[in-house]
């Protein structure tokens, strides 16, 4: 029988890309060379002759010239609409090398006013003071509002930091945003942060600084607009494939992040994902865990009846976008000794938990109770958790829920900064998962030892021992608060060896941190049979690399580049293949 050439066509591939060392991350981590796509998934993996033998003569094909190419990136923890939405361009660039002096700044507040309406608020991100000319020198001075109300009378002006980012975090402000705010010579500083005033009249002068300016300033200025975090979103999906990422998880989105942050965490965030994904222009895929109670603050009642009444649970959506479970928040960070750890800080205290109660019993009895009825109504628990103590009490509740209802919900900690061998081996049992942030490890180990000591800073960011307990473990930016670049984060996995003190070293292989990076954050998606590896039937979703990650120097692993990202069999960034 004679096929008609209409139908040989509709039996060959899409895609055909050739020519390359293909990392499929399958189990035995095999290298190929080929790989052919149609309707967005991989029909045939292998060699270049039996991959070509699939095109037809309208097979697109991709020749990778021996270039690397892996499974598309999955950033397992990141808030993308907050740090897409506090950023340029949506918000004005203050920070250097856009802006070299105060005065610099002010005629671009300037410009920004004549073309915005009045009372709108001007927002710009990125000041540091130490870039600046005016306050570098001998006699320096600190900027103030009369600065700004020169060229911004009409206009409430906010110019400071992307929220959560490392580093100092300051604030200012002219006139009208001050007095929209409410903020006089009279306001009380909220503990950690300072408000400048005038020594002469006491007048604040609209300069503050402080880790908690979010809780004076930033709840006060109006949210975004919805075509704000539409902008925001397509920003930030454009820059995440340029990095080869191709899927995230969106740490909190829902009710929780109203009033918060410019309304980036709040529910209209997941409506406008929603758009996107209807109109077919989703280039990341997207798994969303919702927030029902602000962070810093936990409201029991909101959490109750917000899990009860949506009528949902984990899986809800498509291989696009979906609802992956809830998000919960134990405890604070390390750094800030808010962490609830079994040790005393130096200098003092052993934090606690943030949940309702007067006793730690009681807030433990709570998180249990908690964890319980979300596994009940059938969500995955992603918790934010980092002390040692709030970690084994997390473990605690999933095993509880677990033990009575076995539903492989694969709940899993967030940070978990932590994580002792004997924690790692119930995670593993109890299918237990860990979502991490590799990129903090250099900047935590070197101040850690300020707050829980050396010996305990060591045994900061246990890779090593979770891997080897046999815990699945997924890899993350938590944009802000780094940046989502993954070869960086890789690096860090691969090299890092934990201090002296506890003469355990923590560092992981790169064939480890590639699957933390993409089949483990498959696994926390409950997807791991659809993306997270180059193998047939999965869904089509590649990065392709300038260097071989394999053989590369470790310390050259984060100045590799992506060349080329592919989403469900559509190139969504190219940087052209030489
Ligand atoms: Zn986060």
């Amino acid at each position: 029988m004679e096929f008609t050439s209409a139908v040989k066509d509709r039996l060959q591939a899409d895609l055909i890309i050739t020519n390359g060392k293909v990392i499929t991350v399958n189990k035995n981590f095999s290298i190929a060379r080929a790989v052919a796509v149609k309707d967005g998934k991989i029909l045939a993996v292998g060699t270049d002759e039996r991959i070509k033998a699939l095109a037809g003569r309208k097979t697109k094909a991709i020749d990778l010239n021996g270039k690397t190419m892996l499974p598309g990136i999955n950033d397992a923890h990141i808030h993308a609409m907050l740090y897409w939405g506090s950023r340029p361009p949506l918000v004005l660039d203050v920070g250097y090398p856009a802006m070299k002096s105060i005065s610099d700044i002010v005629e671009a507040v300037g410009k920004k006013a004549r073309l915005t309406k009045p009372g709108e608020w001007i927002r710009g991100t990125g000041l540091n003071l130490e870039n600046l000319e005016e306050c570098k020198k001998v006699t320096a001075r600190y900027p103030t509002r009369w600065d700004l109300d020169s060229v911004s009378p009409d206009n409430p002006v906010c110019l400071g930091v992307i929220p959560f980012t490392l580093g100092e975090h300051v604030a200012w402000l002219n006139t009208i945003a001050l007095e929209s705010i409410g903020i006089t010579e009279d306001t009380a500083p909220p503990p950690g942060c300072e408000i400048y005033k005038d020594p002469a009249t006491g007048e604040p002068t609209g300069f503050f600084k402080g880790a908690l300016i979010d809780e004076l300033i930033m709840r006060s200025i109006p949210g975004s607009t919805r075509e704000q975090k539409r902008q925001a979103l397509l920003t930030a999906m454009k820059e995440l494939n340029s990095l080869g990422i191709t899927s995230i998880t969106e740490g909190a989105l829902g009710p929780g992040g109203v009033d918060y942050q410019g309304g980036l965490w709040d529910a209209e965030c997941i409506s406008v994902y929603n758009d996107l994904c209807n109109e077919g222009k989703l280039t990341v895929r997207v798994s969303i865990l919702l927030l029902f109670t602000p962070y810093g603050s936990y409201f029991p009642k909101e959490l109750y009846d917000g899990l009860k009444y949506l009528g949902i649970h984990s899986g809800f959506g498509n291989e696009w976008l979906r609802i992956a479970g809830v998000k919960l928040f134990a405890d604070g960070i390390p750094l800030n000794k808010t962490s609830w750890m079994y040790e005393e800080y130096v200098g003092g205290g052993s934090g606690k938990m943030v949940f309702t109660g007067d006793t730690d019993d009681e807030r433990r009895d709570e998180l249990i109770n908690i964890i319980s009825y979300a596994h009940k109504l059938g969500y995955q628990v992603g918790i934010h958790v980092t002390g040692d103590r709030a970690i084994d009490a997390c473990i605690d509740g999933f095993v509880k829920a677990e033990q009575k209802e076995p539903r492989g919900l694969r709940h899993y900690l967030i940070h978990g900064d932590f994580v002792s061998a004997e924690a790692a081996k119930r995670m593993a049992e109890y299918g237990i998962g860990i979502s991490v942030q590799p990129a903090l490890t250099n900047i935590a180990v070197n101040f850690l030892p300020y707050s829980v000591g050396n010996e305990r800073a060591a045994k900061y960011g246990s890779l090593r021992t979770m891997l080897d307990a046999g815990v699945h473990v997924a890899g993350g930016s938590d944009a802000p608060v780094t940046y989502p670049d993954w070869k960086l984060a890789m690096q860090s996995a691969v090299l890092r060896e934990s201090g002296t003190a506890s003469k355990v070293a923590q560092n992981i292989t790169i064939d480890e941190a590639i699957r933390m990076y993409t089949i483990e954050g498959a696994w926390q998606d409950c997807m791991e049979n659809v993306k997270g590896s180059i193998e047939v039937g999965k869904l089509a979703d590649f990065c392709v690399l300038d260097k071989d990650i394999l053989t590369v120097e470790p310390n050259r692993i984060k100045d590799i580049r992506n060349l080329m990202t592919i989403v469900g069999g559509e190139i969504v960034y190219d940087a052209g293949i030489s």
